[in-house]
């Protein structure tokens, strides 16, 4: 099996399981325990909490667990607005983010809050002048994500963060695709909250973490017990939580020579692609993108069509669409950085890990020429396209 989908999940690394054996046996307790055997969790959970706090740039009791990156994005999004309310009720995202952001602020429309939803440039950036002007007095929140989950665009969450900062205004980044592929830091950045996820750097699922700031007076999220500071409560994910912890230790450990890596892999992928199959573009942008993400549109083919005969292969990849109501609909990463509904309905992510090689590279694009160029062959519209084009050379 080729597995090019780690923008989806990862694979759990050996190591990180390991770590989490023994919270699963021996050490079971109940964290909340005032005995022995619950005390080893509790000292677990404080260890991966210093390690993620270290890995961002944070102090550990700036940490609050959750179950995913999708509870810490409704979290710090709800959380902020309620809190906010009193002073102003519009909130700034952009039309890119992934749909925990999304369907969260949509959710918050229907409660009275405005959103404005920042349009993107053609390889997915924010532009921050267009982002200052979106800025209204009742403003209180701003959410850009760190790196697009799509097309491995980065986001200028620097300047972004610093413009939120000097007008008093929240700044939360969701940063599940960025943890562990890059370098995160909240100081520099000027994030008052950030998410992330540990299923998407060599972690298990289920398991999130929402950097808060402190002094910051956001809601609890969940209401119970004194977890996490009274701030999210229920018995803590103990074996998850420290599989997180191991898993961000060894993210900061391999990421330099795991960018270098992947850097490679995924421009070689992009070079021989654009070499050897007609008609294909590029996502997102070349460089300023996540080391791992290649996103390339296909025309005259549905990515659909070409990820089943890739899997008939062995290679896990997915498309620019999604599965909804039983319809697939266009990407709105993809519609937003001006491809056309067809366009969107041919791209292809194929995202990379360290442990990819130069040859899985090579089957790869090998299958790949084979099924676009056979999935062409059976195509009306590229039936249509080369009548038009030899007329045209006629
Ligand atoms: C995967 C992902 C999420 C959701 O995280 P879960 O832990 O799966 O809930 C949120 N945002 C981005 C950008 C993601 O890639």
């Amino acid at each position: 099996m080729i597995y090019l989908d780690n923008g989806a999940t990862t694979k759990t690394a050996p190591e990180v399981v390991e770590a989490m054996l023994p919270y699963f046996t021996e050490n079971f307790g109940n964290p909340g325990g005032i005995y022995s055997l619950g005390s080893a969790g509790k000292k677990a959970v404080n260890q991966a909490r210093r390690t993620l706090a270290e890995m961002i740039g944070a102090r550990p009791e700036e940490i609050y667990f959750t179950s995913g990156g999708t509870e810490s994005d409704n979290w710090a999004i709800k959380a902020a607005a309620e809190g906010c309310a009193q002073k102003g009720r519009h909130i700034i995202t952009t039309k890119i983010e992934h749909h925990a952001v999304l369907h969260t602020c949509m959710d918050l429309e229907k409660r009275g809050f405005e959103v404005t939803y920042l349009e993107v440039d053609g390889y997915g950036r924010v532009e921050p002048e267009a982002l200052e002007k979106a800025i209204r007095p009742d403003t209180v929140l701003i959410s850009v994500m760190a790196a697009n989950n799509e097309i491995g665009t980065l986001e200028p969450i620097g300047e972004i963060g610093r413009l939120a900062r000097e007008r008093g205004i929240l700044f939360h980044t969701d940063a599940v695709q960025a943890l562990g592929q890059i370098p995160m830091n909240v100081e520099e950045l000027c994030v008052d909250m950030l998410s992330a996820s540990a299923h998407k750097l060599g972690g298990p699922k289920g398991v999130g973490m929402l950097y808060v700031r402190s002094g910051l007076k956001i809601p609890s999220f969940l209401h119970g017990g004194a977890q996490e500071r009274g701030r999210r409560a229920g018995t803590e994910n103990v074996p998850g939580i420290v599989g997180f912890g191991a898993a961000a230790a060894r993210a900061m450990r391999i990421m330099k020579d795991k960018t270098v890596r992947e850097i490679e892999l995924r421009d070689y992928l992009i070079r021989r692609i654009e070499e050897e199959i007609p008609y294909c573009r590029l996502n997102g942008h070349r460089t300023d993108r996540l080391p791992g993400n290649v996103n390339i549109s296909f025309s005259f083919v549905e990515g659909e069509s070409v990820l089943i005969a890739l899997d008939m292969k062995g290679i896990c990849a997915s498309s620019g669409s999604a599965c909804t109501s039983g319809a697939l609909d266009p990407s709105h990463v993809l519609l937003a950085i001006g491809l056309e509904q067809s366009e969107a309905q041919g791209a292809l992510r194929f995202t990379l890990s360290e442990e990819n090689t130069v040859e899985e590279i090579d089957t790869v694009v090998d299958c790949l020429k084979q099924s676009v160029a056979r999935f062409r062959e059976i195509s009306p519209s590229y039936e249509e396209f080369q009548r038009t084009q030899s007329k045209g050379s006629l």
